[in-house]
């Protein structure tokens, strides 16, 4: 059996990895516990030293490693290469921050010293998605890493030119040969290497179902979790807002990856009063992008494949008939490839799919709210709670609506939700829980020892 990528611009293959047998599966983890037993010994400015060849070689082959993101899964080529820069960045914020992060904290007792160390836990397992395929993987990697673990990879499967790429960044980046490794394995392989004692914590970022399936089993052998899982994030746009900073924001905040992101625009909540000049200055708008070959300078490429172009078009159909208006896209091109139009659906509300499920695609969801009141009522009702963003002139309110009113992990005024490697991202509900990126991330998978020498 084999691992195939298939180029989602022209439905061909591009390449078939063959998958890891079970032997080789433990050979791997093996070669990883007995690296990382050496790296944890390792010094911090060693550590440093690697983080900052890496920022090199990724700068250097952006454009490389852009073309395969692009050949693998469809995003628009100058997307996929600001992707492999802001892995870059990264590893330059690890860089400079690790020792920070990872020094010796001490805590004034008297009579003794106390203090709390920072160790490494082991072999961390992450088991990443197709639609950021580069930076995904850095961002539980690089932290876990230079903490002192060891890192396995389970690749999305249709992606494994990336990870192989990232495979070889790692080395051609002076860390030792089997400190990140990747195993070729689908998904419903994972359960027995999270079981296997090698693995000492998982971290999934992916879909709701497979972080519920990956918890389980991690509870059943008592490893810790970290999971980045779906959203249908909120836009509320307030009478008083700046009705084209709303209007770029959400367009970008849903347009990026064609709608394939986890905190993408999903739910764009407007109120009356302004809701119909909304409307129609998004159509005007939406109906200016283009769509075409990722490696041409567009807006959006095709989604990652026609599978993913079905379930997202049968949710366009059901809204539909449930109720929601169509006013842009909605049918399937003719051209080969996953192609699916940037989709405007008006009159959406509770009840309607657009609303209760979450569309992975290019497809903007407005739904009217009363007032205020009730665009927050709106907002929170959804079982994720990724992100969120509110558009105000009023600063003061959009801060108190963002901190005490919306229900998830990352909420933005008058902006669109991203992730940054200084700022902890992940959600509650049914988006998961736990963070990564900033030093909450990196503390996930460390032991907090706390360590006390008594005063003789
Ligand atoms: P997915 O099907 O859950 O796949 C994600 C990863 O999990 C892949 O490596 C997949 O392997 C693996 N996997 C699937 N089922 C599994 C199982 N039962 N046990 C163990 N591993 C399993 O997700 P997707 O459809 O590719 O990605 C879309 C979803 O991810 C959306 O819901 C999106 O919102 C979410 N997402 C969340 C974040 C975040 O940070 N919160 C970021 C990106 C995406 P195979 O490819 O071999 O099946």
């Amino acid at each position: 059996m084999a691992l195939i990528s298939i180029n989602p611009a022209i439905g061909e293959e591009i390449q078939s990895y063959p998958k890891h047998s079970t032997e080789e599966v433990q050979f791997i983890l093996s070669q990883t516990v007995d690296e990382q037993s050496r790296w944890q010994n390792t010094s911090i400015d060693f550590r440093q030293s690697c983080l900052e060849q890496m920022a090199g070689v990724i700068r250097d082959r952006s454009k490389e490693y852009g073309i395969i993101m692009s050949e693998e899964m469809g995003k628009p080529l100058s997307q996929s290469i600001a992707e492999a820069e802001k892995c870059a960045w990264l590893c330059e914020y690890y860089r400079d921050m690790a020792p920070e992060f990872l020094s010796d904290k001490s805590v004034e007792i008297a009579g003794q010293k106390s203090l709390i160390s920072i160790q490494p836990i082991g072999l961390v397992l992450g088991v990443m998605p197709w639609n950021f395929p580069f930076w995904q993987v850095f961002r539980f990697a690089i932290p876990t890493i230079t903490a002192g673990n060891g890192a396995i990879l389970k690749h999305a499967s249709n992606v494994q030119g990336c990870a192989k790429a990232i495979e070889e960044c790692f080395k051609e980046s002076g860390f030792p040969e089997n400190i990140f490794r990747n195993l070729v394995i689908p998904g419903r392989e994972v359960d027995e290497v999270i079981k296997t004692p090698a693995i000492a914590a998982v971290t999934l970022t992916g879909s709701t179902p497979a972080g519920k399936s990956v918890a389980k089993t991690a509870g059943s052998v008592l490893k810790k979790t970290v999971l980045e899982l779906g959203g249908s994030d909120p836009y509320v746009v307030l009478d008083d807002a700046d009705m084209d900073v709303a209007l770029d924001a959400c367009i970008s905040g849903r347009l990026l990856n064609a709608g394939q992101s986890c905190i993408a625009a999903k739910r764009l909540i407007v109120t009356e009063n302004i809701h119909d000049e909304f409307l129609t200055k998004l159509e005007q708008k939406l109906s200016e992008k283009i769509m075409g070959d990722p490696m041409d300078d567009v807006d959006m490429g095709p989604m990652v494949s026609i599978g993913a172009r079905e379930e997202v078009h049968d949710q366009v159909l059901r809204s539909i008939d449930e109720g929601a208006e169509l006013r842009l896209g909605g049918e399937i091109p003719e051209d080969k490839g996953a192609y699916y139009p940037l989709t405007l659906l008006a009159n959406v509300a509770p009840g309607i799919t657009a609303f209760d499920e979450e569309i992975f695609g290019p497809v903007f969801c407005v739904i009217k709210a009363k007032d205020e009141e009730d665009a927050l009522t709106l907002a929170n009702r959804t079982e994720f709670g990724l992100g969120a963003a509110v558009f105000t002139e009023d600063k003061m309110k959009g801060e108190h609506i963002a901190k005490t009113q919306l229900q998830a992990g990352l909420c933005f005024v008058n902006d669109f939700v991203k992730s940054d490697p200084r700022l902890p991202f992940g959600g509650i509900k049914e988006s998961g829980y736990g963070r990564e990126l900033s030093s909450f991330g990196m503390m996930e998978f460390v032991n907090l020892k706390t360590v006390v020498v008594k005063d003789s």
